[in-house]
């Protein structure tokens, strides 16, 4: 048989051949999987001898991969803000930017007092999860048009011991009740377009209702600015993960509903994210 470290580099090679552009790193990181240890532990190993048993199982984690499926799904969970959250293909893959998201919340908001937040299209729970994790007197509302989703992101909450949340099917707001301090959504923002341009691991893969909005990928961010005042308390805030080419649209239309708007940055210095305060709670 031969070595992990010939496994290794065989492995990284038809990753390569496959173009995939982190072909070493995924290549390590599958046969870790494989081996259900951490990457360190696997360089340990490199010497010790492949077992022969295991090698149908790679070959078939590497044909996945070769087909461009992500590595968080054949793996099956990613790490997003020190929780481990369980994906699938019902479930939007937790991105870099959302993790920068909670961190700007947290910074912004860490001392103040926030009693209920509501996460729409929570998908995985990822956002949802990280909020009740840092604010761990407030209420989550986490809600998702689907079902699926949200049986992935209760597992989630179990696996992270997360209490202060629950889980309810509910296409944006329409069948919420009651007041929140925060609602908060990474909801739908690609157009067609930019979809179609994408890498064959979100297109051929990711759930395109979680990625693609009609009306140049503004259509679900206007439905929630539009209908969310009623739901915010007085201080309230909407905050919204956005195409930082949509703001000088996306701000033309929130004046109808807030007083208020504000354009963040994501660590790529571009605007990415909305912050939308004094709601005129304006029947629409
Ligand atoms: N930032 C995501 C992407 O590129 C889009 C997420 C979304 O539409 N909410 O793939």
């Amino acid at each position: 048989m031969p070595s992990l470290a010939e496994v290794l580099k065989q492995s990284e090679d038809f990753l390569k051949s496959k173009g995939i552009a982190a072909a070493k790193l995924d290549a390590e990181l599958l046969l870790s999987y494989l081996f259900r240890c951490n990457r360190l532990s696997l360089r340990l190993r490199l010497h010790d001898s492949m077992e022969e048993h295991l090698l149908p199982q790679l070959q078939q984690l590497l044909f996945r991969r070769g087909n461009r499926e992500p590595l968080q799904y054949i793996v099956g969970e990613v790490d997003f803000y020190g929780l481990s959250i369980i994906v699938d293909r019902n479930v939007l893959i937790p991105r870099h930017e959302t993790e920068e998201l909670i961190d700007i919340i947290i910074s912004h908001f860490g001392n103040r007092p926030i009693g209920s937040i509501l996460d729409l299209g929570t998908g995985s729970g990822a956002i949802g999860l990280a909020l009740a994790k840092h604010f761990p007197k407030a209420n989550i509302l986490a809600v998702d048009a689907s079902q699926n989703a949200l049986s992935t992101a209760q597992k989630n909450a179990i696996g992270n011991e997360i209490t202060n949340i629950r889980f309810m099917v509910s296409d944006w707001l329409e069948g919420i009740d009651g007041t929140f301090d925060m609602i908060i959504s990474n909801p739908p923002y690609l157009t067609d377009e930019e979809f179609e341009n994408a890498q064959d691991e979100i297109k051929k893969f990711e759930p395109k209702s979680a990625l693609v909005s009609q009306n140049n990928g503004l259509a679900d961010i206007f439905k929630i600015i539009g209908t969310a005042g009623r739901s915010l308390t007085k201080d309230g805030i909407l905050i919204l993960e956005t195409n930082g080419s949509q703001h000088e649209s996306i701000a033309s239309f929130a004046k109808n509903y807030f007083g208020k708007f504000e354009s963040m940055r994501d660590l790529n210095d571009k605007n990415r994210f909305v912050f939308l305060q004094n709601p005129r709670n304006l029947v629409s």
